[in-house]
């Protein structure tokens, strides 16, 4: 086989990486690996063009009778080991190289943890905060309708991502059904138990950061209890990832989150703080804890780094100042490669996101079976099996890495684009 050059790096011509864009940061990720992918690596090629790319107009009527367009994505980046699976974002700042690098992510997650998945992602430009409940149903119903016909429970199953939820998931299976004339729960996990939804699944998540988290702890000796923990990100990965470590003894000392930062040396209450941002929006104010300036966060000092909210929030600047021994990828991408780097030279771990925040995939794909056996576990096997898989694929990244003397992220790639690639090998191309 012998794949066509990239252009620009980063394959193909529809997007335009830099070297701290999310893309270019995927790109430059899968470069870090090929190297140690031996008779494979010349098919690393193949993870520069993502296989499908659909972008699509979704106009609903608004309240006011007026008619709002939104620009919607899916891209589905490999299947070669599966159908695409990956969440749906909605957010005013995603754009289309957004959503490839991010189901690049899904790409490399699902094989890292060894679910039969390939990788996807969707997204639309919208603040779901500036739309009514009912005008968010309109562009779920509708983007759903526009990206029906190459999602289904055997194509590709999308699921909550940044600003997306079990309702949003309700009204995205139930317009499918509705076009299909199926019923298939399948289409779609994170939906409410009721529905075919999984136990576990809203935490599953934040309880994945928190079981590697410890794992990794345990591997630098470094003491839970007592730990400081600093947060960026306090919805449905950050908040649940706080209540956790703050159960096991550690100090939730800052949290950041889109609205402004706190910071309490002696831990905050992650209880109070979740009533406050429910009353409140957002962390700001609280008083529990002392207001700071959003960029004063990365300075304080603390053991346990989590930024669990976007992309390419770890910059290089940032990284040189953080006093952390230990960065928990919460978000995913939210190192950029130069601050990997940085973080490296400086001897601080980085338990990459495609490991780190895998227990929200894992628990969607025991959501799939689930619903394909319509069978339901209880929540206390759910939650063993996501440690087991994800301690598991934890302790491989963790030898190999040992083994070839790179980074986690790096030995995570290294795994993941073996298995990737070698079905891609064994499939061959078509025609
Ligand atoms: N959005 C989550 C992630 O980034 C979960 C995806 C899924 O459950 O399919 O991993």
């Amino acid at each position: 086989m012998n794949e066509r050059a990239s252009v620009l790096n980063g394959g193909v011509s529809y997007v335009r990486p830099s070297a701290t864009s999310p893309w270019g940061t995927f790109i430059a990720q899968v470069e870090r690996a090929a190297p140690f992918l031996g008779p494979l690596s010349y098919l690393t090629e193949t993870l520069r063009w993502p296989k499908r790319v659909l972008i699509v107009d979704v106009p609903i009527e608004m309240d006011d009778g007026s008619i709002g367009h939104f620009e919607g994505y899916r891209v589905q980046h490999n299947l070669s080991r599966g159908p695409g699976k990956g969440g749906v974002r909605f957010h005013p700042a995603v754009t289309l190289e957004e959503v490839m690098a991010l189901a690049g992510w899904m790409t490399v997650k699902n094989a890292a943890i060894n679910l039969p998945f390939g990788g996807a992602k969707g997204g639309v430009r919208i603040d779901p905060k500036a739309l009514s409940s009912k005008e968010l149903e309109r562009v779920t119903r509708r983007y759903t309708s526009e990206i029906g016909p190459i999602i289904g429970p055997q194509k590709d199953i999308p699921a909550p991502d940044v600003n997306t939820d079990a309702q949003i998931m309700a009204w995205m299976m139930d317009t499918y059904d509705m076009n299909t004339g199926l019923a298939s729960t399948g289409v779609v996990t994170g939906k409410p138990v009721h529905l075919g939804g999984s136990l576990g699944r809203v935490k599953a998540t934040g309880r994945g950061v928190f079981v590697v988290g410890c794992a990794a702890m345990r591997r630098l000796a470094m003491p839970v209890e007592g730990a400081r923990v600093a947060i960026q990100g306090f919805g449905n990965v950050g908040s649940v990832a706080a209540d956790l470590f703050a159960g096991a003894g550690a100090r939730i000392v800052a949290i950041q989150d889109s609205g402004g930062a706190i910071a309490n040396a002696n831990g905050l209450s992650i209880a109070e703080l979740a009533a406050h941002r429910h009353r409140e929006g957002g962390v700001s104010g609280f008083p529990g804890g002392e207001t700071i300036e959003r960029e004063a966060f990365w300075d304080i000092p603390c053991d346990v780094l989590i930024p669990a909210a976007l992309e390419g929030q770890l910059t290089a600047a940032r990284a040189a100042r953080t006093t952390a021994r230990l960065v928990l990828e919460g978000a995913n991408g939210p190192t950029v490669p130069e601050a990997d780097d940085i973080l490296a030279s400086r001897g601080i771990t980085v338990a990459p996101d495609v490991i780190c925040n895998a227990g929200g995939v894992t628990v969607s794909y025991f959501e799939w079976v689930q619903d394909f056996a319509s069978y339901f576990w209880t929540e206390d096997e759910i939650n063993d099996r996501l440690a087991r898989i994800v301690l598991d694929a934890f302790e491989h990244v963790w030898e190999m890495a040992a083994k070839r003397n790179v980074p986690l992220r790096t030995a995570a790639f290294i795994l993941a684009c073996e298995r990737i690639l070698k079905a891609h090998a064994e499939r061959g191309l078509y025609p």
